[in-house]
């Protein structure tokens, strides 16, 4: 079992140190991450400039790879060249916060699992639900416990091709964490907003200053999981057609040309 160990936080984040910890027992573990942060990058392929990998030591002096591209570019990479031994399971994270609802299209520790899924990769992503205002550094303990637990079970059932598991853990000491709940994807709401400010030639520019998204807890997504104090385990697929609109988007008549119009 060779496991690729990726996140968006950059190689050197501690969330990636504790989940490459967590999986060790499973097999042979190769890092290969970004060597910066790429949170909230969204789904990335660099085809303007070539990537360039260089080897680092973590801090229990585990031998791991930057990359100086985005979390997708590290596992597309890993996928189809830089690794001579074929790579059977990716993980992804630990994310210090959650990546909820929509969150999955803007998170880069998802993305790098779906990236996993594009190449038929098992794929999980990992991220702990820790509160913004936390004091100190975050505790991956229970997470990369969960993490483990996980693993175990994806090795022993499998994930059917093209999929991919995003596992979010709320923030609790491992003995208060209720149990697993198989979800669906919740709705997040965001507060977007952006400053706009003048730049000092006078041109104006725009920054987000939106606080930290919440959530409907209702039950049976990933938010209400964490809302109740589970890990919520959301299989996710790469097909995003709404296929209960289908038929409602077949009876729309279309016109003729525009040019052709009286
Ligand atoms: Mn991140």
């Amino acid at each position: 079992m060779h496991i690729l160990v990726t996140n968006d936080d950059g190689v050197t984040a501690p969330g990636l140190l504790a989940l490459a910890q967590a999986v060790r027992p499973f097999g042979k573990v190769s890092i290969l991450a970004p060597d910066r942060n790429w949170s909230a990058s969204g789904h990335v392929k660099t085809l303007d400039r070539p990537l360039r990998v260089r080897p680092v030591v973590l801090t229990d002096g585990s031998e791991a790879l930057a990359c100086d591209g985005a979390p997708s570019d590290c596992v597309a990479l890993a996928h189809a060249g830089f690794f001579d031994e074929k790579i059977d399971l990716v993980v992804s994270g630990i994310n210090p916060y959650a990546n909820l609802g929509h969150d999955v299209t803007y998170s880069g520790t998802v993305t790098a699992a779906m990236e996993a899924a594009i190449w038929e990769m098992p794929a999980v992503a990992f991220s702990v639900d820790s509160p913004d205002n936390h004091l100190g550094l975050v505790d991956y303990a229970a997470t990369a416990a969960i993490a483990t637990q996980v693993v175990e079970s994806v090795i022993q059932y499998g994930i059917a091709p093209h999929l991919l598991l995003n596992v979010n853990v709320p923030y609790l000491p491992l003995e208060q964490i209720k149990g697993m709940q198989i979800t669906r994807q919740g709705l997040r709401v965001y507060h977007e907003q952006f400053d706009k400010r003048e730049d000092p030639r006078g041109k104006p520019y725009y920054w987000s200053i939106g606080s930290v998204p919440g959530g409907i807890p209702e039950r049976g997504t990933d938010v209400g999981a964490l809302a109740e104090g589970y890990v919520s385990i959301t299989p996710i697929q790469l097909d995003l057609t709404a296929y209960h609109w289908l038929p409602e988007l077949n009876t729309w008549k279309f016109g003729p040309k525009v040019s052709e119009q009286g």
